[in-house]
């Protein structure tokens, strides 16, 4: 364990790159805390997000290469959807190459003079000019980027964008090693602002195992590999996946169908991870490092001739796209939906704002809000042919209203009308309409995401309108997730990662904390956090949450206004509270 974090410092403009030494703070730690600790320091808090100043941060964790699950990389950056300070999170194979590459973390700034990758191994830093590749969709630059790069292949990470991120559209994503993104809050158009199409992880140097070889260590990597491959504690997660959550929410009617005018519909059996898993389940994968295998891969077979002329693709499917482009499209054929993954997948863009922005769109449409010179195709519920086209659409903000749908949901029903039944919380809702507390915590949560607190299972497991119960559960699990997400490990791995695990886990391997330390840590990264996003322009008092969640009714009934908006204000306090103390 060096007690430096070693960051490589990349500046696009110059063509030059360093490598600096940070002291281990405490408050760092790794992933999340490394990240907002390097923005703090290497962000211009007066520039645009497409600034070319403006850094893209990599950091991955002390447990990183060491123990399972610990599979992710965080990103950090300015999001162009909000301006604020934005941090999202990627598996596939980027968090072991970066490991392998020698850094902690990666920090590129400046704008590549033309359309360029950059390639970074232990040994080599290279700035190659693509500009073949301009608009080229995600998965034919990923085929040339394989053949640019050949060495290394099982060790090496690809990123990269597809016409979206170039486009600059406000919810572009990085495609990782083709099944993963780094999605939400616009990363792909930061890389486009950048000029960057592609970055490359070539994983080749060596990891010291010299801290592997204590009692201490065999002892709790053997605990934590017990709980994820001997317990029921991650199982559900590899056999249907998460798109099991289907049907339960849907009989909760808590699953947003038709821009969430209704949440639930007797035709979710078709769209239902057990109908995906019958029909069109190829294979289950993995992330670099992880024994659960999450990632479900379906076939999709496209007739593409008058004949029997087929076309064969594997695409990945989870809750989240399925809910996305599915119930929240009125889409109710499995392979419909498949196909409008892949679409989505195709141009970079992050499913859960596209499924959500095209919602909104459709009932725009259908209300007479907007016309169909503005969408150009005739958005139906249920009708895949013009969803597959407005899809392009939006990637290559064609005309006007997709120039301004590409920049959120939001921006466009300010512009075009239609606020009250934009699904807007924070950004696109992800698929719960399970609550108040849900509700609230994704309007105003650090991430906007469903993984900030998890708050759909307080709305589901408590039914209580206590609000200081309610805080308590959303502060507790985002303290927590701040520090597993500064290890970096994986979310579904809560079960075996407790904070007891986590300190038995940095203690083999040279660390020295105890619980308490870290729990004080994990508060001051919540805090630094919070502080950031404020700094950079967060007000939570001015979040607004859209009329049509106060017209939800699920299984526990209509949903309660006077105990949202208080829910909305306590928290909020909370956030300022932390934010003025920052570690
Ligand atoms: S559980 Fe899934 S997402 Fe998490 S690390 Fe494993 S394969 Fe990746």
């Amino acid at each position: 364990m060096s007690n430096k974090f070693k960051v490589l410092l990349v500046d696009l403009t110059q063509k030059k790159a360093s490598i600096q030494y940070f002291d281990r703070k405490n408050n760092w730690l790794g992933g999340s805390g490394l990240a907002a600790g390097l923005f703090a320091q290497f962000a211009d808090f007066k520039a645009d997000p497409f600034d070319p100043c403006q850094p893209l941060i990599l950091a991955i964790g002390p447990l990183t290469g060491y123990f399972p699950m610990m599979s992710k990389t965080v990103l950090g950056f300015l999001s162009p959807y909000h301006g604020q300070y934005a941090e999202t999170h990627a598996g596939g194979r980027s968090a072991l190459s970066l490991r392998f590459t020698g850094y902690d973390a990666i920090v590129i700034k400046g704008r590549a003079s033309q359309l360029s990758c950059l390639a970074i191994s232990s040994k080599n830093i290279e700035l190659i000019p693509t500009p073949y590749l301009h608009k080229l969709d995600v998965f034919r630059t990923g085929k040339l980027l394989r053949k640019i790069f050949p060495e290394h292949s099982g060790h090496r990470s690809i990123l990269r964008i597809g016409p979206a991120g170039e486009n600059l559209a406000n919810f572009a994503l990085i495609n990782v090693d083709t099944y993963r993104h780094f999605g939400r809050l616009g990363s792909g158009a930061i890389m486009g602002a950048k000029n960057l199409k592609g970055i490359v992880l070539a994983g080749d140097g060596r990891l010291p195992l010299e801290p592997t070889q204590t009692r201490e260590y065999t002892a709790i990597y053997d605990e934590i590999f017990r709980i994820i491959t001997r317990t029921r504690a991650v199982h559900k997660y590899h056999d249907l996946g998460t798109a099991q959550n289907l049907i339960p929410l849907n009989e909760l009617q808590a699953l947003p169908w038709r821009n969430l005018q209704e949440t639930t519909d007797p035709k979710v059996q078709n769209i239902s991870g057990e109908t995906f898993a019958e029909k069109l389940l190829l294979r289950q994968t993995a992330c670099a490092h992880c024994p659960v295998g999450c990632i479900h891969i379906g076939l999709l077979r496209e007739k593409f001739g008058p004949e029997h002329e087929f076309l064969y693709r594997q695409v990945a499917y989870d809750y989240e796209p399925i809910f996305a482009v599915g119930s929240m499209l009125g889409m109710t054929q499995e392979n419909h939906v498949l196909t409008l993954l892949e679409d989505v997948e195709r141009v970079g863009l992050d499913v859960i704002s596209t499924g959500v922005a095209l919602a909104w769109a459709t009932e725009a449409l259908q209300k007479g809000v907007i016309t169909l010179k503005q969408t150009l195709v005739p958005l139906k519920f249920g009708e895949l042919a013009p969803y597959r086209q407005a899809i392009s659409h939006l990637a290559f903000k064609k005309n006007d209203f997709y120039a301004h749908l590409a920049q959120g949901t939001l921006k466009a029903a300010q512009k075009f009308g239609g606020e009250d039944f934009a699904c807007v919380l924070g950004q696109e809702m992800a698929g719960y309409a399970t609550g108040e507390a849900y509700f609230v915590s994704q309007a105003l949560g650090f991430r906007h995401s469903h993984l900030d607190s998890g708050a759909y299972s307080f709305d589901q497991k408590e039914n209580s309108k206590n609000i200081s119960r309610a805080i308590n559960f959303m502060l507790d699990q985002e303290r927590y997730r701040c520090l597993l997400n500064s290890m970096v490990g994986c979310l579904f791995g809560r079960k075996a990662y407790s904070v007891e695990n986590i300190c038995k886990a940095l203690n083999s391997l040279g660390y020295s904390f105890t619980k308490e330390q870290l729990e004080e840590i994990a508060q001051n990264i919540q805090a630094s956090r919070w502080a950031l996003k404020i700094k950079t322009g967060f007000n939570p008092d001015q979040v607004k949450i859209p009329k049509r969640y106060l017209e939800v009714k699920n299984w526990k009934g209509k949903i309660d206004a006077d105990f949202l908006y208080q829910l909305k204000k306590a928290y909020a306090q909370e956030i300022k509270k932390l934010g003025q103390n920052p570690g």
